[in-house]
């Protein structure tokens, strides 16, 4: 079974606040799932998890089956994209892109990723800048481009777009959605995970949506059906 499945999964803190309590979860591949809540409720401790950037106390990640925990990190097939976009303030926009790249492939294959990414994402004209001098959505637009040239398997964003302007995340959206869609139809469909408190986001967005409250799964459903709940 491809796709991502998550086993009675807890997450309890070193402090001793347990902030999942046995999440159920099949994702498919090539699904674009949302995980949707109130702040706190532990969605971004669900991604990371899923990210393998933080352990599982309890239960099992599964991705692409094979568990999380076994895999070591450079050989993990996720990529994911922060809300503070988390680049390299030192790297050019280029360095910055082909970064994960190298060692892993020919330079002149790396070249024609960066750019092939950098001309869908309309920032070639913007590869020898550093990220200083970039506007936030320049600067969201080089995270998106770092992951897209890994050509993962699973994409994972956490709130990428909330420190972006309204007009800005509605294009990045479709943006988003367009990426998706494009990579199915070339035959190399992507899981994504997108993390949001934003609940329009996640009706626009999402194949399903799972609803979170306090660690726990009130909901999985197509947001059709969430919509029409009374
Ligand atoms: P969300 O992404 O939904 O806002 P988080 O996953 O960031 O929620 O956090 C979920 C809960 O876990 C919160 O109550 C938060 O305070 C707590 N938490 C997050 N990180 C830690 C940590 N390192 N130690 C203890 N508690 C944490
Ligand atoms: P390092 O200091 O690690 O050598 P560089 O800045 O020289 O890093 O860049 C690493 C690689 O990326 C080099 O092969 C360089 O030629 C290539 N590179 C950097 N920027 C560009 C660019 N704008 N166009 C094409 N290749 C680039």
């Amino acid at each position: 079974m491809s796709g991502i499945q998550l086993h009675d999964v807890k997450k309890i803190y070193p402090n001793g606040f347990q902030a999942l309590h046995g999440i159920e979860l099949s994702i498919q591949e090539g699904e674009f799932m949302v995980f949707v809540g109130p702040s706190g409720c532990a969605k971004s401790t669900l991604l990371r998890m899923i990210a393998g950037l933080e352990s599982v106390s309890e239960g099992e990640i599964v991705i692409q089956n094979r568990c999380v925990n076994q895999v070591l990190p450079k050989d993990r097939e996720v990529a994911m994209v922060f809300q503070n976009y988390a680049l390299y303030p030192h790297m050019t926009v280029y360095k910055n892109m082909a970064f994960s790249l190298q060692g892993k492939m020919p330079r002149d294959e790396i070249d024609r990723r960066v750019r092939e990414a950098a001309e869908n994402l309309e920032i070639s004209h913007l590869l020898e800048r550093k990220p200083g001098q970039l506007s936030g959505g320049q600067c969201q637009r080089v995270a998106l481009g770092r992951a897209i040239v890994r050509r993962p398997r699973v994409f994972l964003f956490d709130e990428p777009l909330s420190n972006l302007d309204a007009k800005l995340r509605v294009s990045m959206r479709l943006q988003l959605i367009n990426l998706h869609q494009q990579l199915k139809a070339e035959g190399l469909p992507s899981t994504m995970i997108y993390v949001t408190h934003d609940q329009v986001e996640a009706m626009t967005m999402g194949d399903r949506i799972c609803v979170l409250d306090r660690g726990v799964i009130q909901q999985v459903d197509k947001p059709v059906t969430l919509y029409h709940q009374p």
